[in-house]
């Protein structure tokens, strides 16, 4: 082997492993980090940068994406976001080329039941992304959906999910409403959701189906 050779192999087997490392991904796929920094009123906007508010990000980007499925990235947004015991986090679930993600939430007011999201909805898509699904947690009250969800779910026309306070994540989807709606001989409106939740054995709200858990978790040494 000439030299001149023995040098064109070495570059060739350089660029193989720089291609190597170009090839990795940046994140983990289909993974979710649980010690990214999280959203806290310190990135909010002035104006919503205030206990008695729903706290907008001044800054809406994807937290975290590259999941399989809406369900994944929403258990994996739960799972980061279920353990505030005052407030409430609401997010937004997109698709991109890498796959289905969640956005920079916001965050209810302190000890809020009812949380205004309209605002926050406004602002995740100006910040040029296309709301599929709303995702939220449920700190305290009612473990599982609650007739203001099921009725935001028949107005949106889109799927729901919510994790509550044991990090369990459900899923409610429009056709869901709208099939027990039919069931009890009712009009697909939000007056008769409220009638639906007044039955009896709806006092800790509608479970929608469940999603799995997180189960790819990336831990601290893996980063
Ligand atoms: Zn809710």
């Amino acid at each position: 082997m000439t030299l001149d050779s023995h040098r064109r192999r070495r570059r060739r087997r350089t660029r193989a492993l720089l291609c190597a490392i170009a090839a990795l991904p940046a994140t983990h796929p289909n993974a979710c980090d649980l010690h990214q920094p999280r959203f806290s009123p310190e990135h909010a906007t002035p104006e919503t940068a205030r206990t008695d508010r729903t706290r907008i990000p001044r800054d809406i980007r994807i937290e975290q994406g590259g999941f399989a499925t809406a369900d994944a990235a929403a258990a994996c947004f739960g799972a980061r976001y279920h353990d505030d015991k005052r407030a409430e986090f609401v997010t937004f679930l997109v698709h991109t080329e890498d796959g289905w993600a969640y956005l920079t939430p916001g965050k209810g007011p302190r000890n809020a039941r009812r949380v205004h999201t309209e605002a926050l909805h406004r602002a995740s898509n100006d910040a040029g992304h296309a709301l599929l699904a709303v995702a939220h947690t449920h700190p305290f009250g009612m473990p599982y959906f609650s007739a203001t969800d099921a009725a935001t779910v028949l107005r949106a026309n889109g799927p729901m999910y919510l994790t509550n306070w044991r990090n369990e994540t459900w899923r409610l989807a429009p056709e869901d409403v709208r099939s027990q709606l039919e069931r009890r001989g009712f009009p697909s409106t939000t007056i008769s959701v409220s009638r639906l939740f007044s039955a009896p054995g709806m006092r800790e709200g509608w479970r929608g189906t469940p999603v799995a858990p997180v189960v790819n978790p990336v831990r601290r040494a893996d980063r």
